[in-house]
Order: structure tokens, then C-alpha cells, then sequence
């Protein structure tokens, strides 16, 4: 049994997965494998993901050059053009930055706005001015909605790099991006644990990492938490069907998720629920569940997490996860993450490591999401009520739609 465990699958798949390479699918071939071997029927289901390449990107002024890395799916540039600071970008700036790049801490104007702005390029600034010197460049985690969404070629540099711009009273830069976007695959593993009635429960959780690291909580720790929730409910089948999806790309935009509604959208109306697992095994964190539904699933995880003793904080919100496709299509949904203490906080950077997660942690996730099953599964009738709330709704469309959306 010791080799199904959550931490055991873990390291199975610690290596760097970004969504649509040849390792994202090396390690769906291999959760496959697993399901495989526990005499589950479980398959492949390919979809095509827009691909970004950074082949050059940086930035240099008075003789100096600076490392960056673009938002993803910033458009190419090369200029030379003048530089300015803002604290915050907004629309009364446009006029003095027209025709600039402009190093800012966060774009407060719409993102409409800015794209006829007249801005050439953004700098958003990250890291620690603190960091070592191993450490002095940019991580990528970096990301502002509004320069993201208004196609203005966006690099993020060290914010040591940035204070040196802003000591050198640098006027202009050089400000080089050389991308390209081509068309990729990336898959989705299904596998079905039959009950004995067909109404299904969905579980899931995203396999793919980030291109910096290898997304060891954030989701080799939630996709292994799945794979062994399979294999103890292969032993152990609950009364209602269970469907495992590992979801891939979903680092670049919840494309599993959206491809698998698209591809099963005649059977959504059968699912009752959908648990998805996204980040989890921190050593020293806190656990939340976020619904994408009704207050009665509220309740439901609610009384969950009293009965099961499983400390987590509920509550009904969007999230940019695989859950909130399925929320938005009509499948109550929810998904459960593990916070991490500030200081071990390094989703999707180079240092999402193994050594940082307790596999107690993967363990009593895994024992409580397997229990929470037992428990919703022990009800006569499921019915949450289907949809999002006003208030959700509302959430969704401000900023989930627009980076998500169809
Ligand atoms: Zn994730």
C-alpha cells in the first residue's frame, strides 16, 4: 500500500511539467500507467493549447542589461524609447508616458484604456531587494491583470534591477522581446471507479506545472493526492460512480478543465459535484475550500470539515482553478488548496520543491477529501443547487471571464 501513498506518487513526478511539452505528457503517460495498474479503465483525451516561446527578452540602459521575462504571451517589440516610474499606472499618466516604457508597481487604468494608451512597453518589478545574488532575476511569478489583458509588451525584472534603473536616473532603455505563440497538444487523464449506481462524482486536479519549476505543491502534490484517492476507492468503490480527471494546461488558462466541458458537455447536468485539489503538502500552512456554487455546498464541506476534524476555512468564492470552469458551466463545484506560510510561499517558482512538503500533509489532505466523499456519498439524494451566485457571478465576470472565458 506504502507506494500509493500521496508522497510516494509525488516523487514519481518530480520534474518540471509545463503545460503542452513532452514532459507534461511523460507525466500523463505515467499517472495513466498508475491507474492502469489498479485495473482502472483510464484513457487520454488530447486538445490543442496555444504554445509561448521567449526566445530573447531583456531590457538595458547606460551600458547596463538587465534580465526579464515577459507576461506570457506578450507581443515581440525591440525599441529604444524613453523611461519613466509611476507608483501605479493610471489613465492621467498616459499623456506624460505616451510613446515610454514605464516601470510600475501595479496598472490601475483598464486595460481598454491602455491599449490605446500610446505606452510602448510595461516593466513590472518582483523579487526581493534583499534576494541573493543567485536569485537576481526575475522568477516570473509576477502578474498585473490590466497590463496582461491590454496586449502592451510587459517584461518583469528584478526589483533590484529596478532600483538601479530608478539610482541611474536612466532616460531611456532598450527594450527587447523576441517571443513566438505556435499551437501545442496537452491531455487530460480520465478514469472511471464504477459504484453501483451511475450518478458520478468528479475529482481532479492539475498535473501540469509551470515552465520555472516543478510545481511540486502546486499541483504534483494535488494530482497525487488524486491518483491515490483512485486507488483506495478502486479497493473501496462508494455507492455513486467516481470520474478522476488529471487535468492538463492549466498553468496557461484552465485548458483541461475548459476542454473536458466542452468534450463531456451533454453529461454535466449528470455530474452532482466536482472536488478539485489545487496546491497542497506545505509543511506549515492552512487549508481553505472555495465553492463555486450554492451555499448548500457550503454547508455540505462545512459540515465536512466539522466532523472529519480537518482544520479549513469554507467559503463560497471564484478561483483560478480548474473548479471554476465547472462552477460556471453548472456543476457545483469547490476546490480544496493549501495555503503556505509567507516564507514558504513559492508557487510557481523555480523553488516549489519537494523538501518543503510534509507528506503528513499530503496524507491527511488525501484522508480528508477520501472521508468527505464517504460522507456526501452516504446521502440518500444530491441535488446542490446548480449555478453561481449573484455575488459569484458577479466576481467571475470582473476578472475570470475575461482571462478564462469563452
Ligand atoms: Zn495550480
Amino acid at each position: 500500500m506504502t507506494k500509493n501513498e500521496p508522497f510516494e506518487i509525488l516523487k514519481q513526478i518530480n520534474y518540471i511539467r509545463a503545460s503542452g511539452s513532452a514532459k507534461e505528457k511523460e507525466a500523463a503517460i505515467h499517472l495513466q500507467g498508475l491507474l492502469k495498474n489498479w485495473g482502472l479503465n483510464a484513457w487520454l483525451e488530447e486538445f490543442e493549447v496555444p504554445l509561448y516561446k521567449v526566445e530573447e527578452a531583456f531590457i538595458s540602459a547606460k551600458g547596463k542589461t538587465y534580465a526579464a521575462s515577459p507576461l506570457r504571451n506578450s507581443p515581440a517589440i525591440d525599441i529604444e524609447a524613453p523611461f519613466y516610474y509611476v507608483d501605479q499606472l493610471r489613465e492621467a499618466d498616459f499623456a506624460t508616458c505616451q510613446g515610454g516604457v514605464v516601470l510600475t508597481q501595479s496598472v490601475k487604468a483598464s486595460h481598454d484604456k491602455l491599449k490605446d494608451s500610446g505606452i510602448k512597453g510595461i516593466l513590472l518589478a518582483e523579487g526581493r531587494a534583499i534576494d541573493p545574488p543567485s536569485y537576481r532575476h526575475p522568477q516570473g511569478n509576477g502578474f498585473d491583470f490590466e497590463a496582461y489583458l491590454s496586449n502592451v509588451p510587459t517584461l518583469r525584472i528584478h526589483i533590484q534591477d529596478a532600483l538601479q534603473l530608478l539610482k541611474e536616473e536612466v532616460k531611456t532603455v532598450h527594450f527587447k522581446l523576441q517571443a513566438i505563440t505556435y499551437k501545442g497538444t496537452s491531455q487530460n487523464v480520465v478514469a472511471d471507479v464504477p459504484g453501483a449506481v451511475a450518478e458520478t462524482l468528479l475529482v481532479g486536479g492539475h498535473y501540469d506545472s509551470v515552465p520555472e519549476g516543478p510545481g511540486i505543491r502546486d499541483n504534483g502534490g494535488g494530482s497525487a493526492i488524486v491518483a491515490s484517492m483512485a486507488y483506495y476507492f478502486s479497493k473501496h468503490p462508494l455507492t455513486r460512480s467516481l470520474r478522476f480527471i488529471f487535468f492538463g494546461a492549466e498553468e496557461i488558462g484552465l485548458y483541461g478543465s475548459r476542454d473536458y466541458i466542452k468534450r463531456h458537455r451533454d453529461e454535466l447536468s449528470k455530474y452532482p459535484m466536482l472536488m478539485n485539489i489545487d496546491v497542497a503538502g506545505s509543511a506549515i500552512g492552512s487549508n481553505h475550500i472555495m465553492v463555486q456554487g450554492y451555499n448548500d455546498l457550503v454547508r455540505q464541506m462545512c459540515k465536512c470539515v466539522a466532523e472529519l476534524n480537518y482544520p479549513a476555512e469554507v467559503n463560497a468564492r471564484m478561483v483560478g482553478s480548474d473548479s471554476t470552469p465547472f462552477g460556471v458551466a453548472g456543476v457545483p463545484s469547490f476546490m480544496i488548496a493549501r495555503g503556505s506560510h509567507p516564507g514558504l510561499s513559492f508557487n510557481h517558482t523555480k523553488d516549489d520543491r519537494i523538501e518543503f512538503v510534509d507528506p503528513k500533509q499530503l496524507d491527511a489532505m488525501a484522508e480528508f477529501c477520501i472521508e468527505s466523499l464517504k460522507l456526501i456519498d452516504s446521502r440518500h439524494k444530491l441535488a446542490f443547487r446548480r449555478g453561481l451566485t449573484p455575488k459569484l457571478t458577479k466576481e467571475y465576470e470582473k476578472r475570470m471571464k475575461l482571462l478564462y472565458g469563452e
